[in-house]
């Protein structure tokens, strides 16, 4: 039984047409994503214009009806959940790359674009979004603006943040925020754009963007380097990003205890065998002159690291076979959460030069709270942006669980880092951000939403 009439379920179905929604029946045919949560709602609507959500979201402010957006429920942070009395809005239909300008270097793109779908168009204009995840197949353009994603190119590009220079939004009232200028620079006062990215749908639903574009690199050389620990690591990273003729275009660190269990889990084990290391860091580099004899550069450029023994040795691919082969143990991270009794799952960002002392103190807490408790990490290098997956082949009773959320938190603020560094908040870190941000921006945050959402019915539950 629907905790909505059946007269604004009709009104709102009315809005979209015959083929723009689904019903509760049709939902849980469904997909959920990364949240069994996320499709518990009475009703989903599947708007094909910024005019369609506007006339809904109108329909759902005046008639006091809770709003959940969706885009491709990728998202890891519980942003999506929906109950019984709330309705889903879909961006499917907002599916248009409206335009690809390659000399001013922008797209245009409606919200429910996948990321995959706008790589692929912009292959043959040799650009590029600038960033790139593993969920790039799901996850929509506008869901990655609202979580503010990151991913592996963050370090050269920024998160999404940097890459959006206009955007359309639908207010939680139904009125239409257009502020879609073409070039980045643009200083006309507060840039309210820019309070969508970061969100999670809290303030209104985004249905299109225009990205800055980059360049994109057509050859790249991966390679998988074995060092002692994270100094190690960086250092490489910094000697790469500092040679001249090289381009760094990716720096994925992984821990052994992860990497040699994805490897195993996988079938992969032989692609380890090349060194057994406390470290594998995954570089991916591209030439910047024609011509050049890569991995002969690469060796001799090095070779200083290997004879210092920041590089106890080095793989490159040789094959699409041997990259992919690299690039699965770095990716098929959920292979370790599937198989554990309890997973606790953590993104959280350890300025550089804390990263081994951060592990190894947090490796230590662990410890003195349960032996059996193991810890897999790998991360985005560049930003020290770390995931985490820390669990137990039994179950852990809810107070060991908190203990060792504030073993991976707590200590972060003080050091500089963060307890949420690219996947948002949404209803998985809202105590977390009430524990560790600070009072006068939670104050001002809780001012900014009443401000755009006075009856709080956008994404109800989620961040604050
Ligand atoms: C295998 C895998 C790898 C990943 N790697 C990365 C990574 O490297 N970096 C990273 O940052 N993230 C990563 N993620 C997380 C996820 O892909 C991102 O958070 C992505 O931005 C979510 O996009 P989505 O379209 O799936 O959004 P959803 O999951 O549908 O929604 C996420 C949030 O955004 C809101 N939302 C969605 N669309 C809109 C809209 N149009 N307007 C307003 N609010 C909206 C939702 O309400 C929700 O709060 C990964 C996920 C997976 C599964």
């Amino acid at each position: 039984m629907s905790n909505i009439s059946t007269a604004s379920m009709d009104a709102l179905k009315f809005i979209v047409g015959d083929q723009g929604y689904r019903d509760h029946l049709a939902l849980e045919l469904l997909d959920p994503g990364f949240h069994k949560d996320n499709l518990q709602a009475d009703l989903a609507l599947l708007p094909q214009t910024t005019e369609h959500v506007a006339e809904i979201l109108k329909y759902c402010y005046e008639n006091d009806i809770a709003i959940v957006p969706q885009g491709g429920r990728s998202g890891l942070a519980g942003g999506c959940t929906s109950r019984s009395g709330q309705v889903i809005v879909m961006t499917d239909k907002l599916d248009r790359i409206v335009e690809i300008d390659p000399h001013e270097r922008i797209a245009i793109v409606e919200a429910g674009v996948t990321l995959q779908a706008l790589q692929d168009a912009l292959e043959k204009y040799d650009l590029s979004v600038g960033i790139d995840l593993g969920a790039r197949g799901t996850a929509t353009i506008g869901g990655m603006v609202a979580t503010n994603a990151g991913g592996m190119e963050a370090f050269r590009y920024g998160s999404m943040r940097q890459r959006i220079v206009g955007l359309t939004a639908v207010l939680p009232d139904g009125k239409i925020l257009k502020d879609m200028p073409r070039v980045a620079k643009c200083n006309e006062g507060y840039d309210i754009k820019q309070l969508f990215c970061g969100a999670e749908g809290t303030l209104g639903i985004i249905t299109s963007v225009i990205l800055q574009l980059e360049s994109s690199s057509s050859y790249a050389t991966t390679m998988l380097a074995a060092c002692p620990n994270a100094k190690a690591a960086v250092k490489i990273f910094r000697h790469l990003q500092n040679t001249c003729e090289l381009e760094l275009l990716r720096g994925e660190i992984m821990w052994r205890e992860y990497a040699h269990k994805v490897a195993d889990k996988i079938s992969l084990k032989q692609v380890l065998n090349f060194c057994d290391s406390p470290f594998y860091v995954l570089y991916e580099v591209s030439p910047r002159i024609t011509n050049i004899e890569l991995d002969e550069m690469l060796a001799e450029s090095l070779m200083p690291l290997m004879e210092s023994g920041d590089v106890f040795d080095l793989i490159v691919a040789s094959s699409e076979r041997e990259r992919d082969e690299i690039w699965r143990i770095r990716e098929d991270s959920f292979v370790i959460d599937h198989g554990l009794d309890t997973s606790l799952w953590y993104d959280v960002s350890v300025p550089l030069s804390q990263l081994d002392n951060y592990a190894e103190q947090l490796q230590q807490q662990l410890i003195l709270l349960d032996t059996d408790i193991n810890a897999y990490i790998m991360g985005h290098l560049g930003d020290g942006n770390l995931h985490m997956t820390i669990g137990a082949d039994k179950p852990l009773r809810a107070e060991i669980q908190n203990a060792i959320s504030a073993a991976v938190e707590a200590g972060l603020k003080s050091i500089g880092g963060s307890f949420s560094a690219e996947h948002g908040i949404g209803t998985d870190k809202r105590k977390s951000l009430q524990a560790y941000g600070d009072p006068e921006k939670l104050k001002l945050m809780k001012l900014i939403k009443k401000a755009f959402d006075p009856k709080g019915l956008m994404n109800p539950g989620k961040i604050i």
